[in-house]
């Protein structure tokens, strides 16, 4: 219903444009074919409830189904571009889908002969549709021809708390889970992200952040058609040359990315080339967030508004966001205060007590975001949410005395070095301020003696020594305490990272005691 306000609203205006193709839809058209690919689908047999599964990169088909099962209140789950068998066979039983909509194949990715591997260990599934095939177009082709009354009867018989979307975690931590959440989860969450972002009807806002993630399609799709306005693809994949490209000929206004991406376009080797005037905000979101990269959007690329924001899958997934007319200084080092409609507190994990302000604990948050659980696994959804449906998020946070909160680090990154708690961003956040250190990230080690050591991951600028251990030393002494200079130093061309752009910490203390082994 949303979608169709704002279409009747801003009909003319452009709804969503893929850069890479040159294919632009307008609000009228964008509908249309939405309506078009809903009603395929039930005529396909997709009713309510039933689970439909997107597995392709960013494209426009990806967002005409988001909304088309929306409509009529099928379950999305989004699936991961990287997935590869064993955990596309684990995703289709898990959620149980029954109608897979899919890219046949991408980069090096061969989608068709994956599916067909698995499909016979997968009774559920039982419609596969191939968008870069004629399936797609039959599909939309049918709905063209369809009663509209068939679907207005399907969205009659929506309500706002039914599921609509199951979302896989990014698995930073572990396996992922699939958060299932409601019309009014991300539709609000959607909305909220885009009246802090003040979004009307003229932003343009470039996407070379995942659909599949919440950050694509909730914080970016939704937040564009709750305010009318325009999605803009970059590209199937994050490319920073083209996503700097896309911004300059769409003239856009808006640009999200995780800090990696935001890293990786500044240093663009023609950066200085491209006309990113129209950039008034953007949102940079989904892992700390360094003050130095952050001050130079600001600067560089010319995005004052910019905010920040936290949230996970769970959560729909924003919680926390800075305003426009927070300080720079809050804007550029915190996550903001937390969202309208939204509570939050800091607990000691151990006794489930709130603590004092300024002192570390671990976040919960409550409120309209919050999931109705992870899909099928109510003993981990036992694990998070409470009795009073707070969220009991895991990460490690601050809040000082106005709200504004500062994350800290994962409860379960947190450092412990003889008896002394170290909080890992700390120190990330100095060794940003090192000239020749382009991104840092520092994990614990275990170690004899005092139980864990610090190790320093760096990536070198270009034409930079290769920093030691000792240099380090030398950089940190009388400017970090003893206990918080890295004693080890690695020194990498790329950290490893989940596809969402995250570095996965798990995964470099395990390469960490392979090294010092
Ligand atoms: P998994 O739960 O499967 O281990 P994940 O937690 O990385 O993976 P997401 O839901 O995509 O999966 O990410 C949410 C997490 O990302 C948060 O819990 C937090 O640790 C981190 N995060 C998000 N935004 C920020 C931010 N602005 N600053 C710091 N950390 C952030
Ligand atoms: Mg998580």
């Amino acid at each position: 219903d949303n979608l169709d306000r704002t279409a009747r609203t801003f009909a003319d205006r452009d709804a969503l444009v893929d850069y890479a193709s040159g294919r632009r839809w307008n609000y009228r058209e964008f509908v249309a074919d939405v309506d078009a690919l809903a009603l395929g689908l039930l005529y396909r047999g997709v009713t309510k409830g039933d689970r439909v599964g997107i597995w392709a990169p960013n494209c426009p088909q990806w967002t005409l189904t988001q909304y088309a099962t929306a409509k009529i209140g099928a379950i999305l789950v989004n699936i991961n571009p990287a997935y590869r068998e064993h955990e596309l066979e684990y995703v289709l039983n898990q959620a149980g889908i029954s109608t897979l909509i899919a890219a046949s194949e991408f980069k090096t990715s061969d989608y068709a002969g994956m599916i067909h591997k698995v499909r016979p260990r997968c009774p559920s599934l039982t419609d596969v549709v191939f968008l870069d095939g004629d399936h797609w177009d039959d599909l939309l082709d049918t709905g063209r021809k369809a009663d509209p009354e068939r679907l207005a009867r399907a969205q009659a018989a929506l309500s706002a708390d039914d599921p609509i979307n199951i979302q896989y975690t990014s698995g930073t931590t572990g396996f992922p889970k699939g958060a299932t959440l409601s019309h009014h989860n991300i539709l609000n969450n959607g909305f909220f992200v885009g009246e802090l972002c003040r979004y009307t009807e003229v932003d343009r806002i470039c996407l070379p952040v995942p659909f599949y993630h919440c950050f694509g399609m909730v914080m970016g799709n939704l937040a564009a058609t709750t305010h009318g306005a325009c999605m803009v693809i970059p590209a199937p994949s994050f490319d920073p040359a083209k996503t700097l490209a896309a911004v300059q000929a769409e003239r856009c206004t808006s640009l999200y990315g995780v800090p990696t991406m935001f890293i990786a376009e500044l240093a663009e080797p023609d950066f200085d080339s491209y006309d990113l005037s129209s950039l008034r905000t953007g949102i940079m979101a989904g892992s700390p967030c360094p003050v130095e990269v952050m001050k130079q959007v600001i600067e560089r690329m010319g995005m004052t508004e910019v905010s920040i924001c936290y949230g996970m899958t769970e959560t729909s997934p924003v919680s926390m966001q800075t305003r426009v007319d927070d300080s720079i200084e809050r804007r550029v080092s915190t996550v903001g205060r937390v969202g309208p409609h939204l509570e939050a507190k800091i607990i000691d994990p151990e006794t489930g007590l709130t603590v004092p302000r300024g002192t570390h604990g671990e976040l919960c948050t409550r409120g309209y975001s919050v999931m109705l659980g992870y899909w099928e696994q109510p003993d981990k959804t036992a694990e998070v949410i409470d009795e009073a449906r707070w969220m009991h998020t895991g990460d490690l946070a601050v809040m000082d005395e106005d709200g504004y909160v500062n994350i800290t680090g994962r409860l379960k990154d947190m450092v412990i070095r003889d008896g002394e708690n170290i909080y890992p961003r700390e120190i990330e956040e100095f060794l940003y301020t090192h000239p020749d250190i382009l991104d840092a990230q520092v994990i614990g080690v275990p170690d004899e003696r005092y139980g864990e050591e610090l190790m320093a991951w760096v990536r070198m600028r270009e034409g930079a020594e290769p920093l030691t251990a000792e240099s380090l030393r030398e950089f940190c002494t009388g400017k970090l305490a003893h206990y918080k200079i890295p004693r080890y130093v690695h020194v990498v061309d790329e950290f490893p990272m989940t596809v969402t752009g995250k570095v996965r910490k798990v995964e470099m203390r395990k390469r960490a005691v392979e090294l010092l082994g």
